[in-house]
């Protein structure tokens, strides 16, 4: 810790992945900068579990390589990510359907049916060049998939539906985002009918789909935030970071100027120009960025708003053999059980299981049932169709406030700026997502930067009206 009569120019409170995009722009625009974290170890809510050989993540398992912050992060240059197999499986009356895929509806008949359909469907404009399925952008690199034969499974639908399916899917991804967030704001469970989809497609894609990103089994999240989830997915591809979620903070901490991150130091209180730790006395500074998650931030400044929060559960299991062939993520469009997706974890990325062993990750939205331990694996061996009494459960990671809920009106650009000299960051103030994460550290640095009267980095690039 530096000394109490220590002056730092700018003290961040909490080194979850929002502090740490924070502490990236002061200090490359020269402000010193000490980032204090109360756990022994970085990442907050991203932390990654290591158990006999196993990375448990506690983190739900779904970015996408189209999250632009994840790009524009300095420190993140070094990150792996690792995609799911194109497109979705769900699961559904007893099968698996192939959704979303790019070569869905492309066998001849197919490409003459879709033509068909798309000819008397309201124009559509030209998908981008990234599109479902495509590969990840570059500058960061995604790491080679060994190839695997495909599970035996049917479409969702008929060959229109999912020429519906991938029209729909081009034109969010095509839609400016900017006019994604001037439509109506509702609910996103009320917004999925004025889409103009089949309710096949709405109940056994799109709602298991925006329950999964949004973390939201009931779809009470805006609908416009539903927009920006749908358009990052139609834009890139599911992923995982390699190695664990603890990835991506390890990687921000090991690039920041060495001494910036100092773990097992609780905050008690704060003003714009001081803090206080439980352990080493007060802090004196010419700023305060608290970047912990909601409860705490209201703990240190009351009066800030706590949000409700959408609990989630991460269930890990070590399986005989892997009980799908593929590296997809598996949605459960019934809801006949509490898992709302699941994946052969080690298939998408193999250096999270020790050699020759399956790591299966599955996710419960919501309340857990009081016997999780038996409803899951039961579920798990519908959803894979295959026995699971001798699956092995490492570990399950329930997190109450996992996720700040996002009701309509959602504000997705709430102030970081409360006071000169004093700035709040956090999934809280823009989306409940490590994209939103990221990015409302970059924009309280931004505010702290104006107030010192320094200009953000040359090479940082400015900020996107919104994303
Ligand atoms: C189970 C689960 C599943 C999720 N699934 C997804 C997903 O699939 N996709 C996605 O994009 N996002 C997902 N998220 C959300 C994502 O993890 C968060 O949005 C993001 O990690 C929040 O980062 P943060 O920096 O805002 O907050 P946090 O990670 O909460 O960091 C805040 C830090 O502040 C520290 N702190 C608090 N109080 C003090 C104090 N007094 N003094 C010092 N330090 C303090 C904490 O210890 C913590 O390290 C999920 C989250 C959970 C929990």
């Amino acid at each position: 810790m530096p000394e109490p009569a220590h002056h730092v120019d700018v003290v961040i409170v909490g080194a979850g992945v929002a502090g740490l995009s924070a502490a990236h722009r002061l200090t490359s625009a020269g402000v010193t900068t000490v980032v204090l974290e109360a756990a022994p170890y970085v990442g907050g809510r991203m932390s990654t579990e290591k158990v006999d050989g196993f990375r448990l993540d506690r983190i739900g398992q779904l970015l996408t390589t189209s999250y632009p912050e994840l790009r524009h992060t300095p420190g993140l240059d070094a990150l792996v990510l690792r995609p799911f197999a194109p497109g979705l499986l769900v699961h559904s009356a007893g099968r698996h359907h192939r959704v979303a895929e790019p070569s869905a509806g492309r066998s001849a008949r197919g490409a003459l049916t879709a033509a068909r359909a798309l000819a008397s469907a309201p124009r559509v404009p030209r998908p981008p060049r990234t599109g479902p399925g495509s590969p990840p952008r570059p500058p960061f690199r995604t790491a080679p998939r060994p190839s695997r034969p495909l599970s035996r499974t049917a479409p969702l639908g008929g060959a229109l539906d999912q020429a519906r399916l991938g029209a729909a899917l081009a034109r969010i991804a095509a839609t400016p985002v900017r006019r994604l967030l001037a439509r109506p704001e509702l609910p996103a469970a009320q917004g999925l009918s004025a889409r103009g989809l089949p309710a096949r497609t709405i109940e056994g894609f799109l709602r298991p789909l925006l329950s999964a990103l949004l973390c939201d089994p009931d779809l009470t999240t805006s609908s416009r935030c539903a927009d920006l989830a749908l358009h990052a997915f139609a834009r890139g591809r599911l992923c995982l970071p390699e190695g664990g979620a603890d990835a991506l903070p390890e990687l921000l901490t090991a690039a920041l100027p060495p001494g910036t991150v100092r773990t097992g130091v609780r905050v008690t209180s704060v003003s714009a120009n001081r803090v206080t730790t439980a352990e080493h006395g007060e802090l004196s500074c010419a700023g305060v960025l608290l970047a912990t998650d909601a409860r705490a931030a209201a703990e240190l400044l009351p009066g800030l708003r706590v949000p409700p929060f959408h609990p989630v559960t991460v269930v890990h299991h070590a399986a005989p053999e892997p009980p799908l062939a593929e590296p997809a993520l598996l949605l459960d469009a019934d809801r006949r059980g509490p898992v709302a997706h699941t994946a052969v974890v080690s298939h998408v990325d193999p250096t999270r299981a020790p050699a020759g062993r399956t790591l299966v990750s599955s996710t419960v939205l919501g309340t857990p049932p009081d016997d999780l331990d038996r409803s899951v694996p039961r579920h798990l061996a519908e959803l894979y169709g295959t026995p699971t009494d001798r699956w092995e459960l490492l570990a399950v990671h329930h997190t109450r406030e996992a996720v700040p809920a996002m009701p309509p009106p959602h504000d997705l650009r709430r102030p970081v700026r409360l006071l000169a000299g004093l700035y709040v960051c956090g999934d809280h103030r823009d989306t409940s997502t490590v994209q939103g994460a990221l990015h409302s550290g970059r924009r309280a640095a931004h505010a702290a930067l104006a107030d010192l009267g320094i200009q953000p980095a040359a090479t940082e690039e400015s900020l996107p009206a919104a994303a």
